[in-house]
């Protein structure tokens, strides 16, 4: 904790300024001009108090005074447990220059075009819980300096030949990427540390605990070797693309077996460790929680939007008034005609189902966040209701009308009733379809994962 020298009040990072200010006696001072006066000299760990929610298991620190009265990540306002400990200190940080202000407009702004959003997302009580949390970031330097080879083909016309000509082409390539970053908190989605990229590395500074001073912080947990080959790839790859627009006049580049990794042998040190700043909401419904998350350096955003059932219903009741003359001019179609147009329908809707189904589990197992499968293992199976709804009716009354219009009887009336199903059939899908939406915008809270996950362990 820092204090003032001139009230020994607290002291508290302002973002407007990028100084150190006291609230007390409105006494400023640069970053790095005053000294913690309880922190060790050149100590590599600074004095934390770490909270932890009962309810999710995630954590934020603070190095203040001050306490935590909710949890970020599920939106608790449970009794957050406590304790001080040592924390190591990052190499670099980028100070937040977003303010909370700008954040709340940013975030304004986005919600109110969307007009199926939840009241509650407006609300001020609501948006004054975004809480500055600087999220710890690896940060990865790869080099590469290889000779290579690369097999290139070209095919002319000469006459009534088609000339095909394989050449070798080989390079010396010497380049050095630096500033790659990861975040290195399992409570940190992937997804959405991507969706608020970039972090450029002119923006880094030396860490100073001045800088997080009346912020919280997230607790690194991943290990700095679980980013380290999509670093290196992610170098390959952006090498290969300047590669291969130096060769010109060739059409085409064989990729070796075994890619291109191999050829140009990329090599990565031990990362070096950051804090980025990140201003985080959550919205708690029921047991879902959809996140808003704001970049602290360009107000880059990222926003789970779900969608409210009440105000879906009432668009769709304005809606269906026009939908039921367009059915009833559909009736003038010939009764076969309308049978296959309802499931044609009905046959977009249940390939849409499967679509949602597989980005559901993918979303809910978290099987592409490498940060927190490294430490909650393989992600595990969910389970989700709504299949008789969404599919088995459907595809029922799917069969049903096929062999209805196969058979072709000979009165009206069937054909009549086996549109009918399909309408009805197709109507109730399309609130399961609804509730798919909403689990696929929203995030089931952090707890559920981490259970699995030491039940897996
Ligand atoms: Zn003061
Ligand atoms: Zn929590």
């Amino acid at each position: 904790m820092f204090t003032c020298e001139n009230c020994g009040g607290a002291l508290r990072f302002d973002i407007a300024s990028g100084k150190l200010i006291c609230d007390s006696c409105l006494s400023t001072y640069a970053v790095g001009s005053v000294k913690d006066a309880q922190a060790a000299e050149e100590s590599e760990e600074m004095d934390a108090k770490v909270f932890r929610c009962p309810q999710c298991g995630g954590e934020i620190m603070t190095i203040d005074e001050a306490a935590a009265a909710f949890c970020s990540y599920c939106g608790s306002s449970n009794v957050l447990e406590s304790r001080m400990t040592g924390v190591k200190k990052p190499k670099y940080i980028i100070p937040f220059k977003k303010t909370k202000e700008d954040c709340k407009e940013l975030y304004l702004s986005k919600v109110k075009k969307n007009i199926f959003a939840p009241k509650e997302l407006r609300n001020p009580a609501y948006l004054d819980r975004f809480r500055g949390i600087y999220t710890p970031y690896w940060i990865y330097g790869i080099d590469i300096d290889a000779d290579a080879s690369f097999e290139g083909e070209e095919s002319h016309r000469r006459g009534d030949y088609i000339i095909e000509d394989t050449y070798m082409m080989t390079c010396h390539v010497d380049a050095n990427y630096d500033g790659i970053s990861y975040d290195s908190s399992s409570s940190f989605d992937d997804e959405i540390c991507q969706e608020i990229a970039p972090y450029p590395d002119n923006e880094f500074r030396e860490f100073d605990s001045g800088y997080i001073s009346g912020f919280y912080a997230d607790v690194a947990d991943v290990d700095g070797a679980v980013y380290m080959k999509d670093a290196a790839d992610l170098t390959v790859d952006s090498v290969m693309t300047s590669v291969r627009s130096e060769f010109t006049g060739i059409d085409s580049m064989n990729t070796p077996s075994g890619g291109y990794g191999p050829k140009l042998n990329p090599s990565c040190n031990y990362p070096e460790s950051a804090m980025f700043p990140v201003w985080f909401l959550s919205y708690r419904n029921k047991d879902r929680v959809a996140y808003g998350v704001v970049n602290g350096l360009t107000g880059k955003l990222s926003i789970d939007m779900p969608i409210s059932v009440l105000k879906y219903l009432l668009f769709s009741i304005l809606l269906a008034v026009p939908m039921f003359f367009v059915l009833n001019l559909g009736l003038v179609l010939t009764p076969s005609a309308g049978v296959i147009a309802t499931v044609i329908m009905a046959i977009i809707g249940v390939i849409t189902f499967f679509v949602n189904l597989g980005s559901i589990k993918k979303q809910e197992t978290k099987e592409l966040d490498k940060g927190y499968t490294s430490i909650y293992g393989k992600p595990g199976k969910t389970s989700h209701k709504g299949y008789f709804i969404g599919a088995i009716l459907p595809i029922i009354a799917i069969v049903v009308a096929l062999a209805i219009w196969f058979i072709s009887p000979v009165s009206d009336i069937y054909y009549y009733a086996a549109s009918l199903f399909v309408i009805v059939a197709t109507g109730l899908m399309l609130i399961e379809l609804i509730k798919q939406y909403n689990i696929l915008s929203t995030r089931p809270l952090p707890q559920f994962n981490k259970d699995r996950g030491e039940v897996d362990a």
